[in-house]
C-alpha cells in the first residue's frame, strides 16, 4: 500500500470527501487492502502459497492449506499485531501523505479519535515502512548522524572483551539518515563511519543532489555532498 501512496509533492489526488466515500465501512477498507497487498490473488504471507481459504478466525480470517498457518491482510505488512481497524489506517495514510511536512500524532489523535498514544504508533509504523522503501529516496535537506548501540566494553566478562581500544569498538554501529521535509527515516547497521561506509549509505537512501546536512563528526569531513555543518539535530516532534 505504501508503494502506491502519491508523493508529498504531489499535489493532485482524490479529496477528503472522495476517501469518505471510498471508505464507508471497515469491510471496504479491507478490501482495499487486499487488492494492493495482493494485486494478483491473495497468497499465504509465510510460504507464498496460493492454496488459501476462509476461515473462521477472528484476527486472521484466512488459512494457508498447505502450511498451515492463519493469516489476515495485515499479516507481515507494517499493520501487523494493530487493533486499529483498517478504515482509521486509510485515513491516517491519506493524512500523513497529503501533509506536506507529515500529519503529528496529535492531529491524529484527534482526527482519527484514537489515543495519542495509538497515533504516534501509527505514524511510527508507517515512516517506518516508508523508510525501508528504497524505491522512493529522500529528496532532502537530509540529516545524517550515527549512534552506537550495545554494551560499554568495560561491562562486559573478561572473556568477551574485545580488547581493541576505546569509543565505540565492540559496539554496533547505527546510522541513521531523515527527511527535514517528510520527516522520513531510515536506518541501518553499518561496519564502521568511514567516508566510504557513510558516503555509500547517504547515497543509498538520498537523491544525489540532496543537501545533507551533518553534526561535526569527522567522518563526515570528507563527503562529497556536504552543504553545511550542524551542531545540533533539533527533531520538532520530541
Ligand atoms: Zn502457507
Amino acid at each position: 500500500m505504501a508503494r502506491s501512496a502519491p508523493g508529498k509533492a504531489h499535489r493532485e489526488g482524490i479529496t477528503l470527501m472522495q476517501l469518505a466515500d471510498m471508505f464507508p465501512d471497515e469491510k471496504a477498507a479491507r478490501e482495499w487492502f487486499e487488492s494492493q497487498i495482493w494485486p494478483e490473488g491473495r497468497h499465504c504471507p509465510r510460504c507464498g502459497s496460493k492454496r488459501t481459504h476462509e476461515a473462521s478466525h477472528a484476527k486472521s480470517p484466512y488459512r494457508c492449506t498447505d502450511c498451515r498457518s492463519y493469516f489476515s491482510v495485515k499479516t507481515g505488512t507494517a499493520l501487523e499485531g494493530s487493533k486499529v481497524p483498517l478504515r482509521k489506517w486509510v485515513f491516517a495514510i491519506y493524512l500523513e501523505v497529503t501533509s506536506l511536512k507529515g500529519v503529528s500524532s496529535m492531529k491524529l489523535h484527534r482526527d482519527l479519535g484514537v489515543t495519542q498514544k495509538t497515533a504516534w504508533f501509527m505514524l511510527h509504523r508507517l515512516r517506518e515502512a516508508w523508510a525501508e522503501d528504497k524505491a522512493e529516496p529522500f529528496d532532502g535537506p537530509v540529516e545524517v548522524d550515527e549512534t552506537y548501540m550495545g554494551g560499554l566494553e568495560r561491562n562486559k566478562h573478561a572473556r568477551d572483551k574485545l580488547r581493541l581500544g576505546r569509543g565505540g569498538i565492540g559496539k554496533t554501529i547505527v546510522a541513521g539518515v531523515r527527511d527535514r521535509a517528510t520527516k522520513r527515516v531510515a536506518a541501518e547497521v553499518v561496519p564502521d563511519t568511514t567516508r566510504l561506509t557513510l558516503g555509500s549509505f547517504v547515497s543509498a537512501h538520498a537523491m544525489p543532489d540532496a543537501m545533507v546536512y551533518t553534526d561535526e563528526s569527522a567522518s563526515y569531513s570528507g563527503l562529497p555532498r556536504r552543504e553545511s555543518v550542524l551542531t545540533s539535530t533539533v527533531d520538532s516532534r520530541k
